[in-house]
């Protein structure tokens, strides 16, 4: 007997479909394209906090949901036997000028009581090596941020999900409580119901290149991200594009990007490039995940938005959604409600 059908095999689905798993639910995952075949199918994986001020819902639970992180993966490592690649190595990033210096000082400060010492953010002398261009010398360094190899954490969940008697499966009936998961797909369904714009796909490009940092921090530069795997290989992201003609093409941009990646750190301006991908990223109007009863499907649960933090998200994703469609407790923070992007 199915307890919980989730239908996306994203991370968002594999998330909340393991949390229920985990509490003994018996869970069904349903995606006509497989795991990972969405946004979650890319090449980045940097889980990373936003700065540490004006506090508010959102930084609060991604914040939760980064140090929740390490147990997570780990138990679905052990539970499943196949590796996400998760560390957490920290993430480093040049000050650029004077005024920088003196914001970056001010968030260690704020860094120190928002963070309640779980991690750090801290100014440094910039090293030499692994380590971006700083035009002041100093870089800011967290503690907090690590990273993940996204279809490799898709498959670890997959395998995590089967050893706990769980089904991932390209077609089958719904039955149990049901949770739609599918990203850019959901979010036009409520476009097409609502008449009006609850979210779109905002297009991501990026690349993978051959260079072996794996136990370096992720680095920050530029507007890039440039994380280092555990196969050594350097994933380098992303574009932004709201206008695009082929969600899952690479172009001139991506190019720029790349070379905007080699500038920023010279250790990578030899290394080749092994692949180029693109995707949809499901951005909601509010910007903010949209969770909880679906808007459109009675007696159902909505779980999307996860826009440029999905992975850094899905460990809390998980958990307040289990907590909503097992238990009925409702913990998710009022801008994250449907009605936020309705
Ligand atoms: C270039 C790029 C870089 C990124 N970098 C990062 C990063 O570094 N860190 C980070 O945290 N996030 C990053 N993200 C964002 C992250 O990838 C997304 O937030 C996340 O993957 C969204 O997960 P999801 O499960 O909601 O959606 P998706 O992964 O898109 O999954 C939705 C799934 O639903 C399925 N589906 C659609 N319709 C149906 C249906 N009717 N029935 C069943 N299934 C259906 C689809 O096949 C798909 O597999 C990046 C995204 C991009 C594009």
């Amino acid at each position: 007997m199915t307890d919980v059908t989730v239908m996306g095999a994203g991370i968002f689905g594999l998330s909340i479909a393991w949390a229920c798993a985990r509490r003994g639910a018996k869970v069904r995952v349903i995606d006509p394209g497989g795991p990972g075949a969405g946004a979650s199918g890319g090449l980045v994986g940097a889980l990373a906090p936003h700065v540490p001020e004006t506090w508010n819902d959102k930084k609060a639970f991604q914040f939760e949901s980064l140090v929740m992180a390490e147990g997570f993966w780990t138990e679905v490592a052990r539970a499943g036997g196949a590796d996400p690649g998760y560390a957490r190595l920290g993430r480093v990033q040049p000050v650029m000028d004077e005024a920088g210096l003196a914001l970056a000082r001010a968030r260690e400060q704020s860094a120190a009581a928002l963070w309640q010492g779980k991690a750090e953010w801290r100014v440094e002398p910039a090293g030499r090596g692994w380590c971006p261009e700083s035009p002041t010398g100093q870089v800011i360094r967290d503690t907090l941020s690590a990273r993940l190899h996204p279809r490799r954490a898709c498959a670890a969940l997959v395998a995590a999900l089967q050893g706990k008697g769980g089904e991932v499966l390209r077609e089958g009936a719904q039955a149990g409580r049901v949770v739609w998961a599918t990203g850019v797909a959901g979010l036009e369904e409520l476009n097409r119901a609502n008449g009006r714009t609850a979210g779109s796909g905002i297009k991501g490009q990026a690349a993978v290149l051959d260079h072996d940092a794996r136990d370096l921090p992720q680095l920050y530069a530029d507007g890039l991200h440039m994380v280092p795997h555990a196969d050594g290989t350097v994933a380098i992201g992303s574009t932004s594009e709201r206008l695009y003609d082929d969600p899952a093409s690479t172009d001139a941009q991506l190019d720029e990007v790349i070379a905007r990646a080699r500038a920023a750190v010279p250790a990578l301006a030899q290394a080749p490039v092994i692949e180029r991908w693109a995707g949809l990223r499901p951005r909601s109007r509010s910007r903010a995940p949209i969770l909880g009863a679906h808007p459109l499907h009675p007696g159902a649960f909505i779980a999307n938005g996860g826009f440029k933090i999905g992975f850094g998200m899905a460990p809390k994703v998980g958990e307040v959604m289990a907590d909503l469609v097992l238990d009925g407790t409702d913990r998710i923070p009022t801008g994250f409600r449907p009605e936020a992007s309705a």
